[in-house]
């Protein structure tokens, strides 16, 4: 269906009680309602969210302030499932802690965007990125300190929540931190830094 630039679509809901789904027996009850809480705060921002299935591209969350004129937009990458775009979908979380640190990571490049210190050119730059591999030294620059930014954000919202597992959460930062610095280092960039640019 087209819609207008600008007009915003909600999350698909089955009822207003979606956010009373129960928990799954896998998931630690106090995770779940951090999760559950973090998925009411997105989309009473009128954030869209989606859940899509494992890439062999390692991606695990993605962040768009406009992908396609419907507004900010979410996505969840959820191994073994298809895609799912209700919020009773979203709820159905396989690795409740993973799950909750991709989401809070994506949610505080939203933060960062609507607070206005999220770079415009950062998603210039992603798309040249994935393009080609290749990107300018100062964009990668920008591009990592977009990450901390996220990070730092989504640390103060699950600290709101009631988060105590800094850990696990370090770990992913780190990961997350090591993996955008690998890509944006990888083929011509490594030429680069040994030319001293
Ligand atoms: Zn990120």
């Amino acid at each position: 269906m087209a819609l207008r630039a600008g007009v915003r679509r909600r999350n698909q809901r089955q009822s207003d009680d979606w956010h009373k789904t129960p928990c799954p027996a896998h998931v630690d009850p106090r995770l779940y309602q951090q999760f559950v809480d973090l998925v009411k705060i997105i989309d009473d921002e009128n954030v869209l969210l989606g859940v899509i299935p494992e890439r062999t591209n390692g991606l695990l969350g993605d962040y768009h302030p406009n992908p396609n004129g419907q507004g900010p937009r979410i996505w969840l990458v959820r191994c073994g499932g298809g895609e799912r775009y209700g919020l009773e979908g979203v709820l159905a979380v396989k690795n409740c802690r993973f799950e909750l640190i991709t989401l809070v990571h994506e949610y505080g490049h939203h933060r960062s965007h609507v607070d206005g210190t999220r770079p415009a050119i950062i998603d210039e730059v992603v798309k040249a990125w994935q393009a080609n591999g290749a990107i300018p030294w100062e964009h990668a620059i920008l591009n990592i300190e977009q990450e901390h930014r996220a990070w730092d954000l989504a640390r103060r919202t699950l600290t709101r929540l009631g988060f105590t597992e800094w850990a696990a959460f370090n770990m992913r930062q780190a990961e997350g931190i090591g993996a955008h610095c690998a890509y944006l280092r990888a083929g011509k960039r490594i030429g680069e830094l040994l030319d001293g640019s």
